[in-house]
């Protein structure tokens, strides 16, 4: 594509793609990732397992946070065999602080079923990854192409923006339509062999050089081959068009003491952290010891079957999760009876170290110990 100097519109890209402007985009694509390509512990291996592995925790997730995630937890579980035989706390808590634990939790019950039904062994298929819980076309593309190299296209953040931006595609790319249209681009582009090079070069693109706010465009191999670079109109493409609305709430968590021990409870399906302990917690009207104190010991017993003389607020954290900005107090209180339900228990703070716990249970054990 050339550049166009006069304000004319850059002519119009032909689809199908012509031959010489695909290999063009591999040839300078794959030169620039030999020399820009990071070096992550995930890109050192083609195991399948450690790839699903990744490519589930960088989900929404950056490079720099996922690296020790991952690191320890496939030290962990070596094995797809060695997490599916893994106890689901022991996958959390090496889990615990990476949020969106559905991922874990699918995960661990996709690792079962490999081994329950495939014999211990990654699908080679996507068709066949896909009928693995929490696996989606996305993952699956980024398993069968990086781990057995076989032509499977991929699309997830980065690309999906560098995609729109190289073509300059007008519609919302999230749409059915702009999903149909970046899918079969992820397609047309990818080459016969070498796929699992190519959509990771792809990704890392996406990720170092055409980023959502300041692309750098003076540092892309692609810039001759890019539209919306010769059309100007990088500005509105590819950027998160939607804005998050925050909600603001109030919650509160209750530390309860009887004698050595601290109340827990198991966050159950359907809560914000399933499969994840907390102390009892939930959301709050009343503001301020003096006033919470009755809605406190009301709610504790209605979610754990103890009775509580609530007391003084230790702290007040603050919190984002998805579209809630969260203030939780949280206040010390001491048993007064009632018996404990499941999934509430009673223990030695000392066993907090081993149980997983929400980021701000966590916090708040620290505080307690
Ligand atoms: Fe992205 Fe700019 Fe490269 Fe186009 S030239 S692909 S907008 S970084």
């Amino acid at each position: 594509m050339t550049r166009v100097a006069s304000g004319e519109p850059p002519a119009p890209l032909p689809a199908p793609l012509p031959a010489d402007y695909k290999s063009r985009l591999r040839r300078r694509l794959l030169a620039w990732y030999g020399r820009s390509a990071r070096d992550l512990p995930w890109r050192r291996t083609r195991d399948p397992y450690r790839v699903w592995v990744s490519e589930v925790m960088l989900q929404q997730t950056q490079v720099d946070t996922v690296r020790p995630y991952f690191e320890r937890f496939v030290e962990a579980f070596p094995t797809v065999a060695d997490l599916a035989a893994a106890d689901e706390e022991h996958v959390l808590r090496l889990w615990e602080g990476l949020g969106y634990y559905r991922r874990a939790r699918s995960l661990h019950a996709a690792a079962k079923q490999v081994v329950a039904e495939h014999g211990g062994r990654m699908p080679r298929e996507v068709a066949g990854l896909m009928t693995l819980p929490g696996i989606g076309r996305y993952t699956a593309g980024a398993v069968v192409s990086i781990a057995y190299d076989r032509p499977a296209p991929i699309l997830e953040a980065n690309t999906i923006r560098l995609l729109t931006r190289l073509v300059a595609y007008d519609g919302e790319p999230t749409s059915a339509a702009g999903q149909r249209r970046l899918w079969a681009l992820a397609e047309e582009l990818l080459p016969h062999k070498g796929a699992a090079r190519f959509n990771q070069a792809l990704m890392e693109l996406g990720a170092l050089v055409c980023k959502p706010a300041e692309p750098l465009c003076g540092e892309c191999p692609l810039e001759p081959l890019c539209r919306a670079r010769a059309e100007g109109s990088i500005g509105r493409l590819g950027a998160t068009t939607k804005k998050l609305r925050f909600t603001d709430t109030r919650e509160a968590a209750v530390v309860v003491r009887r004698g050595p021990s601290v109340l827990v409870r198991r966050c159950g399906e359907g809560e914000r952290w399933a499969g994840l302990w907390d102390f009892p917690r939930f959301a709050i009207d009343a503001e301020g010891p003096l006033f919470a104190a009755k809605e406190l010991a009301g709610k504790v017993l209605q979610q754990t079957g103890v009775r509580c003389e609530p007391g003084a607020l230790i702290t007040t954290l603050k919190h984002g999760v998805t579209r809630f900005r969260i203030t939780l107090d949280c206040y010390e209180a001491a048993a007064a009876g009632g018996r404990v339900r499941k999934p509430a228990r009673w223990v030695r703070p000392s066993e907090l170290a081993d149980l997983p716990l929400s980021v701000t249970g966590r916090k708040l054990s620290k505080l307690i110990l």
